[in-house]
């Protein structure tokens, strides 16, 4: 797979990512599997891999500011 913004390499990685879900509320999620460009740093993530962080960020409970999950697939 190549990226689609210069053309280098895309890999399979393991990254953690912040998810801001409004302005005082932030999910970091670790270990997501995601490609990501070994030459302008560009990620993609997968369809199944969004659907399973779109319900893991839904069962967030809603009064914490600052939630750290581990992505589980
Ligand atoms: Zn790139």
């Amino acid at each position: 797979m190549k990226c689609h913004l210069c053309g280098g390499r895309m890999d399979s990685v393991c990254t953690d990512l912040p998810f801001k879900l409004d302005q005082h509320r932030i999910v970091v999620v670790k270990d997501i599997p995601v490609e990501q460009c070994n030459s302008c740093g560009e990620f993609l993530i997968h369809d199944p891999v969004m659907e399973n962080l779109d319900s893991l960020i839904d069962s967030v409970d809603s009064g914490v500011e600052l939630e750290v999950r581990r992505f589980a697939a």
